[in-house]
């Protein structure tokens, strides 16, 4: 599989929206039926016709995890293989994902799992910020819905969403806030599969999310809301709720290391051989 553009495929192989957004609980405004639960959204959204990429698609993918989840990780879009399963990160980079996600104690029955767009763009090429716009509702409504006390986004795409023009090479690894939401940048799991040297990183920013997690909302690197007077920190979330960091970690994920950069990505998912670092 080859990349026709920039964009990178949830399935490893190789975003700024527009400023309509529909109300997802109201009515019909733009044939969209209100979206009271997960469940609604994901329905919705497998009869979508709403952008070109439907047209496309095998099996449009709403997104899956816990309803509850503290974490949410917002990808680009579906690759090959999430296009024909109809389910999110589950080629190659998605066995990266899960690999990290062990690395800290977790899993991604205890995340929430989604993307921009819904539908697998062709060849796995960008989304246009048309199609983008198109699809900003349902995933503004899992958002909604789920409300994640942090968000990761992956890939430039997803962070775009939030912070269009900035580059995400610079702003990986920095906790942001927007509109009340916290932020948290790193890189696609996809691209760092497709440059190695990227590896030590991506493992550090996952340090970084459970340290977030653990301390409050004083993660590593962090960047102050444009709307903070005085750069003081915002409430942290209250250490009872956070879960996600004190589910044990599982002793048969080897130490994260930057000297240990062995890789088997088709192994990944499989705890007994996890090599990842
Ligand atoms: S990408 Fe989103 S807006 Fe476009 S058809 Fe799929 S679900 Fe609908």
């Amino acid at each position: 599989m080859t990349s026709t553009g920039n964009g990178i495929g949830n399935d490893g192989t190789d975003p700024e929206l527009g400023p309509e957004r529909l109300n997802a609980t109201g009515p019909d405004n733009a044939g969209v039926s209100p979206m009271k639960t997960l469940d609604q959204v994901a329905d919705l959204v497998r009869n979508c016709t709403d952008c070109p990429l439907s047209g496309g698609r095998t099996n449009a993918v709403p997104g899956e995890g816990n309803p509850q989840a503290e974490v949410m990780f917002i990808g680009e879009g579906p690759g090959f293989q999430e296009d024909r399963q109809g389910r999110p990160f589950v080629g190659p980079a998605g066995k990266l994902l899960d690999g990290l996600l062990a690395s800290i104690g977790t899993n991604r029955e205890d995340v929430f799992i989604a993307n921009v767009v819904k539908c697998r763009p062709p060849d796995n090429r960008d989304p246009a910020p048309a199609e983008m716009a198109a699809c900003a509702k349902y995933l503004d409504r899992q958002i909604e819905l789920v409300n994640p006390k942090l968000i990761v986004t992956l890939g430039r795409f997803a962070f775009g969403r939030y912070f269009p023009g900035e580059g995400i090479t610079k702003a990986r690894g920095k906790l942001r806030e927007k509109d009340g939401r916290k932020i948290f940048p790193v890189l696609h799991p996809a691209a760092v599969l497709r440059r190695e040297e990227l590896r030590p990183t991506m493992i550090d920013d996952f340090k970084a999310i459970s340290e977030i997690l653990e301390g409050g909302t004083e993660g590593p690197g962090r960047v102050p809301d444009a709307r903070e007077p005085d750069g003081m920190t915002p409430e942290a979330p209250q250490p009872a709720q956070l879960s996600f960091v004190n589910a044990p970690v599982r002793a048969d994920v080897p130490e994260t290391s930057a000297e240990t950069p062995t890789v088997n990505v088709e192994e990944a998912s499989r705890p007994e051989q996890l090599t990842l670092f």
